[in-house]
């Protein structure tokens, strides 16, 4: 029987902040195991130690039991070693594993993409395989029985059905049971039928994972089918997804048929990094009392993005993926729209050529009012939440989104689309009694988009009321706390069972 007062939690991810992050889930996977320890509980992380992991800056020591572990991938063996190193809270210390393998991860810079060619590696079956199956070897070796195994996204979706099958009888987890988090569900983990071979899974398995009359399999199904329960990132996409052809795509019959085991809670966030209280990373520092320091940040954001310093102007900023998700061609379709009313706009991102192309174009021709960085700048990103009015994130569809969570503390006022988890967390400010947090439009439409637009800008204009909209996002409270606990009712339900 699971003692359910202190569990043991093994959270596995394919990023984890500070040490690799491509976007939300590296943040997601490192505040919610530390709230985790933080409300009492044992949690300790898996990642793969991909070359961008700064050995120097990070503590990370061998393990000398799990060293050169062999393992069938395919008709090879691969070795891989398990290193350990802390992941240091102001509170906790949460134990991470890297899981270590040369050829795989350790050799490349990129996570998913070789980061020259901007193209999938072409081997991540064979990388989240080997890391997948690793774990399950990893496990044996460990002398640590988690009760929960916490996997997330694509590449920790084979996890859930190793457990269920080929190492079914592994007496050591008969009493631990899976979660399984999607993060985003339009990233499927899809590869070919070849792949499947080199899994090591019985033929049962190939049949449940195949998609598209059996021409390729998805890794995310597997943890979809193979989990002992399911969560997303927020209530609305837990619905969407439930719902919505377009967005459930194929997976639509196993959200269907799981629906009462798939659960939202929404995304948290880490104060302790994002606060433009406390954040070092921004020019100046600000609380809802001391607002006018706010502008310090602005004139250093315009000069970084040499536009010309003006206060009263309004700037708009987003930081993002330039992909159709986030609403990228609807900012495209109406971007000259934008760039004729009087406001600045910057963006930092990196995505689609497509958008890089057009966003050059832009930037050219509106010198004195639009501004790109390309490229994934941490502390620039810190600097456009800090120095920037507003935050447009008009994305098509959006898991939690954590970016427009951030612009709330740090008094930038959003405008969403409302959908997903920016349906949840931004409410519309409300012209009669300037309640709400920012500016939703609903139909995914550059129209409606510019109409929400020139909505703020219009309420901009009037000072007094502009703060309080602003002091109503910074006085709301998305710290992981509530939801962390949300997490563990769910695991200990899941214990209880049968
Ligand atoms: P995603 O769908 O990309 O995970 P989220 O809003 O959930 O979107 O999280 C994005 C995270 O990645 C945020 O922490 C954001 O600041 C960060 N981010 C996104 N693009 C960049 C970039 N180009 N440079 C720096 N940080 C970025």
């Amino acid at each position: 029987m699971v003692k359910l007062k202190n569990l043991k939690i093994l959270f596995i991810t394919s990023e984890v902040a500070p040490f690799v992050k491509t976007g939300g889930l590296g943040d997601v996977s490192s505040a919610l195991p530390q709230t985790l320890a933080e409300l009492g509980h044992e949690v300790r992380l898996v990642v793969p130690k991909y070359g961008a992991v700064d050995e120097r800056r990070f503590k990370i020591h061998e393990i000398v039991r799990l060293k050169d572990i062999p393992l069938h991938i395919g008709d090879e063996i691969e070795l891989f070693s398990v290193r350990s190193s802390f992941l240091a809270g102001l509170k906790t210390k949460v134990q991470i594993y890297f899981f270590d393998n040369q050829k795989y991860f350790g050799s490349r810079k990129g996570l998913y993409q070789d980061i020259k060619t901007k193209k999938d590696y072409s081997d991540n079956d064979e990388r989240y395989i080997l890391f997948c199956k690793g774990i399950m070897e990893m496990i044996k070796k460990l002398g640590w029985t988690p009760d929960i195994i916490h996997c997330n996204d694509w590449q920790t979706g084979l996890i859930p059905a190793y457990i269920k099958t080929l190492y079914a009888d592994l007496e050591l987890l008969r009493n631990t049971k899976t979660v399984f988090t999607i993060h985003n569900l339009g990233f499927q983990g899809l590869f070919s039928k070849e792949s499947f071979q080199k899994t090591g899974l019985p033929e049962s398995v190939f049949t449940e994972i195949s998609m598209n009359l059996g021409s390729k399999i998805s890794f995310l199904k597997a943890g979809l089918l193979y989990s002992d329960v399911l969560t997303t990132v927020s209530e609305k996409y837990a619905e969407e997804i439930r719902s919505i052809d377009e967005l459930a795509g194929s997976m639509k019959p196993i959200l269907q048929k799981r629906k009462s085991e798939l659960v939202g809670i929404v995304n948290g966030i880490d104060y302790n990094i994002w606060n433009p209280e406390i954040d070092m990373l921004i020019t100046a520092r600000y609380s809802p009392k001391d607002l006018e320091k706010k502008y310090e940040n602005k004139s250093a954001l315009l000069e970084f993005f040499k536009l010309n310093d003006n206060k009263d102007k309004p700037v708009i900023g987003t930081i993002s993926r330039l992909t159709d998700q986030k609403g990228i061609d609807l900012i495209q379709e109406a971007i000259d729209k934008i760039l004729e009313l009087d406001l600045k706009y910057v963006i930092l991102g990196q995505g689609d050529k497509k958008y890089h192309e057009f966003f050059e174009k832009v930037q050219k021709k509106y010198p004195e009012k639009f501004a790109i960085s390309f490229g994934f700048d941490d502390e620039l990103a810190h600097l456009i939440e800090a120095g920037a009015d507003m935050y447009l994130m008009p994305s098509q569809f959006e898991p939690c989104g954590l970016t427009q969570l951030y612009s709330l503390k740090y008094g930038t006022v959003p405008i969403v689309r409302y959908t997903g988890g920016l349906a949840d967390t931004v409410d519309k400010v409300n012209g009669k009694d300037y309640s709400g947090t920012g500016f939703v439009f609903k139909k995914y439409d550059s129209d409606e988009m510019l109409k929400e637009i020139k909505h703020a800008l219009k309420m901009y204009e009037n000072k007094t009321v502009w703060a309080r909209i602003m002091k109503n996002g910074m006085a709301k409270d998305f710290s992981w706390h509530s939801s962390a606990k949300k997490y563990i009712e769910l695991y200990k339900k899941i214990l209880k069972e049968d």
